[in-house]
C-alpha cells in the first residue's frame, strides 16, 4: 500500500500544501470504459500537458504519487517561449505575480570580468529572456490551473504496473487505500528522470553523464542585488573549479559549484562542509549579511534522450524522455515545449481529425530538438567542468584570452534554451511564393510576437489572440486572399477543425469584418506585417502550437486546407456551405 510523505516540506518561502487522497471510482469497479488519456506524474511537464489536452476538449486523469509538489532545488529559469506556452496554459500572469526577470549576466575569472551576457531582448518581446520562480511555486500554480479546468488529478496514487496493446493501455495505480486499475486509450509517461514507465517498458536513454558533479545550494539572504546569471571560473575559494549564483524571488539565491574531485558524494554534501563554501564565496564576493540555508542538492549534467517518444499507446513527455543539463536551463523549458507540441497532436488524434501516425512527428521534432540540444548543453557542460585535460587546456586558454581579447569572449557565451525550428518536420509546407517574403518566422518556426501599436502599449501584442486552434493570419487587405481563406478555413471548421481567421491591416476594411473572420486587427504604421516579412499581402498557417506550418502570396482557394491537412497528416477537407 502507497503512503506517500504527507508532512508538508519545509521552507521558509513557501507553504507547502497536502492534496488529499480521493478515492477513486474504479474502487466502485463500476467504471470499466477507459479514459481517453491518462498522464502519469503531476510535475510540471504533465500538468502543462494536462492543461493543453483540456484546452483542446479532451479529458484525461492526471496521477501523481506524491502528497504535494515537489521539493528541493529545481528549476528556477523559463525562457521567453516557455513564458508564452505558459501564457497558453493561462497562468502566465500568476507566474509574473511571484517572479523576477532578467536579461544580462557576468563571467568572472580570477576577480575580472572576462564575458558580459546580454540575452537578446527586443519591445516587441513580450517577456523578458528569463524568468525566475522556484518550480514548488510553478507547480502550486498549475496544479490550481489544472483543477480549475477539470482535469481529474488524483494525487498520493502511484503508477505500479502497465500492460498495453494495440487497443489501448491497462494501468495499476496503488494508492493509501490499495491498489485499482484503469484503462486509458492513451498513456503519457511524465514521470521525470527515473521514469517508472520507461522502466517498466525497459526503455533506456542514449547519449552521455558526465563525472562532474555540482552541489546546489540554495539559501535565503537579504541581498539586494540585481537578478542575472553570475558565473565564477576559478574562484580562490574553490581553486580551479566553477561556480554560479543565480537571484530567485523571496530572497532566495542559489549557488551551484563544483565538486573537487577528491571529495566523496557524503564529503560534498557535509552540511558543516556546505556551509564553509558559501561563506568563502560570499567573503569572496564581498557580502557580509546572514543567511539560511534552505535546500542542498547533489547534481550530476547528463545529455540523454530516448530515441523514440512514442512506443505504440504511451508517448513520453519530459524528463522522462530526456535529461538535459542545467546549464543552459534546458530541461523545463525543453519539456514545455513537448507538452505543447503533443497536447494538440495527441487531442487531434484523438478527435480523429488527425492520422494516427501524426504522433510519429510528435517524436521526430522533439527528438531532434532534444539532441540539439544534447550537442549545445554538451558544450556548455565541457566548458562549465572541462572532462579531460584537454578540455582543461582549452578552457583556461580561452579564459586567460577573453581577460585581453574581446574577439575569443563569444566563447564564453551562454547558449540557453531556445525554440526549435521545425523546418524539416513533414508537416511543414514551403510553397512556391516563399521568396516573396522579407524574413518573418519561416514554414517551421514558432510565431513572432509583435506590439500591435509601438506608440501604444495597451493595444497589446499579436500573440494575445492565439489560442488552442489553427490561426490562419491574412497580412494585408487583398480582399482576395482575405475572401478565399474565410471560405477554405470556413468549410475546415464545418468539419469540426479548430481554426482561428485573423486579419492584420492598415487600417481595418469591411472585407476584414466578414463573417468568419475571427479577429480583425489594424496594423498603423505596418509594423506587425514587416516583422513578418509582409511586403506585399500573405497568408500564414499556425499550427495550434503557434509554429508556422505554412506562408503564401498568391491567392488560392484550397491552400488553407491544404496546408491544415498536411498538419494534420489526413486529408481533411473543407466542406462547401449547403
Ligand atoms: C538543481 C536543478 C536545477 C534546475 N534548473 C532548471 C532551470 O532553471 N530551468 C529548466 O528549464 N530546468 C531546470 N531543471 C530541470 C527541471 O527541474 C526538470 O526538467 C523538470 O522538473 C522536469 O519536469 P517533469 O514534469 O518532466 O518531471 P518531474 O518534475 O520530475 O515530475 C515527475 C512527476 O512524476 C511523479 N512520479 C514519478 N514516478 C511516478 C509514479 N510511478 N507514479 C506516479 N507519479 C510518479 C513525481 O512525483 C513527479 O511529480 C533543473 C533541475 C535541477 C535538478
Amino acid at each position: 500500500v502507497h503512503h506517500p510523505n504527507t508532512v508538508p516540506l519545509k521552507s521558509s518561502y513557501f507553504n507547502y500544501k497536502i492534496y488529499p487522497f480521493r478515492k477513486a471510482p474504479e474502487f466502485a469497479a463500476t467504471n470499466k470504459q477507459p479514459y481517453p488519456v491518462v498522464i502519469v506524474g503531476a510535475g510540471p511537464i504533465g500538468l502543462v500537458l494536462a492543461i493543453q489536452l483540456r484546452k483542446h476538449g479532451i479529458s484525461c486523469v492526471l496521477i501523481d504519487w506524491k502528497a504535494q509538489v515537489s521539493g528541493g532545488s529545481r528549476a528556477v529559469a523559463l525562457t521567453k517561449r516557455t513564458m508564452e506556452i505558459i501564457e497558453q496554459s493561462n497562468v502566465a500572469t500568476c507566474f509574473l505575480e511571484k517572479a523576477i526577470t532578467w536579461r544580462e549576466g557576468r563571467s568572472f575569472y580570477r576577480n575580472r570580468v572576462v564575458h558580459h551576457l546580454r540575452l537578446p531582448y527586443q519591445d516587441d518581446d513580450k517577456f523578458e529572456p528569463m524568468t525566475n520562480l522556484a518550480q514548488c511555486m510553478m507547480e502550486d500554480i498549475l496544479v490550481d490551473e489544472a483543477l480549475a479546468q477539470g482535469v481529474d488529478t488524483r494525487f498520493q496514487s502511484a503508477l505500479t504496473a502497465l500492460e498495453h496493446g494495440a487497443g489501448g493501455v491497462l494501468l495499476t495505480v496503488d494508492t493509501p487505500q490499495g491498489e485499482y486499475q484503469l484503462k486509458a486509450d492513451w498513456v503519457v509517461a511524465c514521470d521525470g528522470a527515473r521514469s517508472t514507465i520507461r522502466r517498466l517498458m525497459n526503455l533506456r536513454y542514449d547519449g552521455n553523464s558526465f563525472e562532474s558533479r555540482f552541489v546546489i545550494v540554495d539559501f535565503k539572504i537579504d541581498l539586494d542585488e540585481p537578478a542575472g546569471r553570475r558565473c565564477y571560473f576559478d574562484p580562490p575559494w574553490l581553486p580551479g573549479q566553477t561556480a554560479l549564483m543565480h537571484k530567485t524571488p523571496l530572497g532566495v539565491w542559489r549557488l551551484d559549484y563544483q565538486v573537487p574531485e577528491s571529495l566523496s558524494d557524503e564529503q560534498a554534501l557535509d552540511q558543516e562542509r556546505i556551509r564553509a563554501d558559501v561563506r568563502a564565496h560570499l567573503k569572496y564576493i564581498g557580502v557580509e549579511l546572514p543567511w539560511e540555508i534552505e535546500w542542498t542538492t547533489l547534481y550530476k549534467p547528463n545529455t540523454l534522450t530516448l530515441s523514440k517518444y512514442n512506443h505504440g499507446r504511451v508517448l513520453f513527455c519530459g524528463d522522462a524522455a530526456h535529461l538535459l543539463p542545467v546549464f543552459g536551463v534546458r530541461g523545463m523549458n525543453t519539456g514545455v515545449q513537448d507538452s505543447i507540441n503533443l497536447g494538440w497532436k495527441l487531442a487531434a488524434a484523438i478527435k480523429g481529425q488527425a492520422a494516427p501516425q501524426i504522433l510519429d512527428t510528435y517524436s521526430s521534432e522533439r527528438v531532434a530538438d532534444a539532441r540539439q540540444i544534447c550537442v549545445e548543453a554538451a558544450r556548455s557542460t565541457r566548458m562549465m567542468a572541462p572532462p579531460t585535460r584537454g578540455h582543461r587546456i582549452l578552457q583556461q586558454a580561452v579564459l586567460s584570452l577573453a581577460l585581453d581579447h574581446e574577439w575569443i569572449r563569444d566563447l564564453l557565451h551562454w547558449r540557453t534554451s531556445h525554440p526549435i525550428d521545425y523546418a524539416e518536420s513533414s508537416l511543414t509546407l514551403v510553397d512556391v511564393t516563399e521568396s516573396s517574403f522579407a524574413g518573418g518566422p519561416a514554414p517551421g518556426a514558432p510565431a513572432r510576437n509583435a506590439r500591435l501599436d509601438p506608440a501604444n502599449p495597451k493595444a497589446g501584442f499579436l500573440l494575445d489572440y492565439f489560442g488552442p486552434a489553427f490561426h490562419v493570419v491574412v497580412f494585408g487587405g487583398d480582399a482576395r486572399l482575405i475572401g478565399e481563406a474565410i471560405e477554405d478555413a470556413n468549410g475546415l471548421r464545418r468539419n469540426g477543425v479548430a481554426v482561428r481567421v485573423l486579419t492584420v491591416q492598415h487600417r481595418v476594411s469591411p472585407d476584414a469584418m466578414r463573417a468568419g473572420v475571427d479577429v480583425a486587427l489594424s496594423d498603423p504604421a505596418g509594423h506587425v506585417s514587416t516583422l513578418w516579412g509582409c511586403i506585399v499581402p500573405a497568408v500564414y498557417v499556425l499550427r495550434p502550437d503557434q509554429h508556422v506550418c505554412a506562408r503564401w502570396t498568391a491567392a488560392s482557394k484550397t491552400r488553407v486546407s491544404d496546408a491544415i491537412g498536411r498538419a494534420l497528416m489526413s486529408p481533411v477537407r473543407a466542406t462547401a456551405a449547403a
